[in-house]
């Protein structure tokens, strides 16, 4: 428990680390900006300063909020180490920084801000966006950042700096800027459904559970599995089982709101953790669910599913209250299928 606890407070010191790195980025950007030769370089800058100040803003969102837990969920297998690498990452971005950026060629200008993307690119970024984006209720930074890095290949070759080096050097930060968001991914996700997987979902919801307790809300658990699964794969084929899974995760998700945790649990059975719900909101939400899952079909297969859902406020022991909230989900479950599947029961 002790070290739990200080591995949060390490993970607090993380998301400060990825706070003043974007920083460093926003303000670098702001000055080649008005270092820049031509209007339209420095309306580039501004376009990379104004998006470095987004991830700011996320940053500073995590740090602030509203329940100011001295710990945050913790998502490194050794986050000692990698609070020693920001740190590092942080040296060196300054060390880069304190030769200003004043006159500065266009290519000068290019190669600094590559090598601070290249810092930015440290894998804790993209799996701290991936999973805190819960805790505060806002949509995931990792898809934009893709279009980030790409404004840079454009500006580059509109100003007719495209040389082979700077080429080079931004297909690399392209290449593992991909490999970083599959690595964190395939740490986080079900590669089949693209939702958290369950060791993901335990560390996130533990602690919103937390946080759900401090503010004294209730939180709402859903349990979802597909209807007589085996029987469309024993139908259709196994490839058409895994489209039939592949929707329902969309299905599911599209349903919910972004600070709702939503995990493949096992084979064919989701989990929904729903913080600050209210019982009609999740009862609602699930039956939207189960309505929009019944009336698709998917290669000729009309597959329904049930869900089990429970409510209660965290008193005592989180992860208890927690575990508890599921198995009585997991019971209504139970109990839909035992109905005659295709509904909700709570
Ligand atoms: P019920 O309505 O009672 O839930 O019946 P069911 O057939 O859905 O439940 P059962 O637990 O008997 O079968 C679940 C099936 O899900 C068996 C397993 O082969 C299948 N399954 C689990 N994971 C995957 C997967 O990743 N892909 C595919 N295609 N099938 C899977
Ligand atoms: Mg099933
Ligand atoms: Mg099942």
């Amino acid at each position: 428990m002790q070290s739990e606890k200080s591995d949060g407070k390490i993970m607090f010191e993380i998301v400060g680390l990825c706070l003043k790195l974007d920083q460093y980025a926003h303000n670098a950007y702001l000055a080649l900006s008005s270092s820049a030769a031509d209007k339209d370089l420095a309306s580039f800058w501004q376009k990379m300063a104004a998006e470095e100040f987004e991830h700011v803003q996320f940053w500073k969102m995590v740090l602030e909020h509203p329940a100011q837990l001295e710990t945050l969920p913790r998502v490194f297998d050794r986050p000692a180490e990698i609070l020693q690498e920001l740190e590092e990452t942080l040296e060196k971005a300054q060390t880069l920084m304190q030769k200003g950026c004043d006159s500065l060629s266009v290519e000068e200008a290019f190669t600094l801000a590559y090598r601070l993307e290249f810092y930015l690119l440290h894998p804790a970024f993209q799996v701290l966006f991936n999973l805190l984006s819960f805790l505060v209720d806002h949509p995931c930074l990792d898809s934009a950042y893709e279009t980030h890095i790409r404004n840079f290949f454009e500006a580059i070759s509109r100003h007719g700096h495209a040389s082979p080096a700077l080429e080079l050097l931004g297909e690399t930060l392209d290449r593992l800027w991909k490999e970083n968001r599959r690595l964190a991914r395939q740490a986080t996700r079900d590669y089949l459904t693209g939702c958290l997987n369950r060791q993901a979902f335990m560390e996130i919801s533990l602690h919103l559970c937390l946080l759900a307790k401090r503010q004294d809300e209730a939180v709402g658990v859903m349990m979802i599995d597909l209807d007589r699964f085996k029987k469309i794969n024993d139908t259709w084929g196994h490839q058409v089982g895994d489209l039939v899974l592949k929707a329902s995760g969309k299905i599911i998700r599209s349903g919910l709101r972004a600070s709702d945790v939503v995990a493949r649990y096992g084979g064919e059975e989701f989990v929904v953790l729903m913080p600050g719900a209210q019982h009609r909101m999740v009862v609602q939400a699930a039956n939207r669910i189960r309505e929009a899952f019944a009336a698709q079909s998917i290669e000729k297969v009309q597959p329904t599913l049930s869900v089990g859902v429970a409510l209660g406020k965290m008193e005592g022991d989180v992860e208890a209250c927690l575990y508890e909230l599921i198995r009585q989900a997991d019971m209504k479950l139970y109990q839909a299928k035992q109905a005659g599947r295709n509904r909700v029961v709570c």
